[in-house]
């Protein structure tokens, strides 16, 4: 037996054309993620973790650098 579908949800009135599709995309590029400024030295650190450059956490609270590796 033959089974015709009908399209019964909303479809495109017309197609979207690269230019509209590529200038609505624009906005969409991700940024590095889970990424703060430290805010002693302001190098690029994940949060929550000992600042790896100068061994600092929240700021002020100073953690023994480590020279190991
Ligand atoms: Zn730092």
């Amino acid at each position: 037996m033959l089974k015709l579908d009908i399209q019964m949800f909303a479809v495109p009135f017309r197609k979207v054309s690269k230019t509209r599709k590529r200038m609505r995309r624009s906005h969409n590029a991700m940024d590095i993620p889970g990424m703060t400024k430290c805010p002693s030295c302001g190098e690029m650190i994940k949060p929550h973790r000992v600042c790896p450059k100068c061994g600092s956490y929240k700021g002020k609270v100073e953690v023994a650098k480590e020279e190991a590796e």
